[in-house]
């Protein structure tokens, strides 16, 4: 994934209010899909494996 976090951010929502399953932390929000519409919730600690945002080193 190339998306930069400032774009990422604006094209998610607050998501839901219970920690993310794979770093304990209220990191998640919902990201809608553009070209669906179908929602998914994410989480935005980079450091999260479970995040899209995550990098391998
Ligand atoms: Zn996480």
């Amino acid at each position: 994934m190339t998306t930069s976090l400032s774009k990422f951010l604006k094209t998610t929502r607050p998501g839901p209010a219970h920690r993310c399953a794979g770093c304990n932390t209220f990191s998640l929000r919902t990201h809608t899909a553009p070209a669906t519409q179908e929602d998914e919730v994410i989480c935005t600690n980079p450091s999260c494996g479970e995040s899209p945002l995550h990098r391998e080193a």
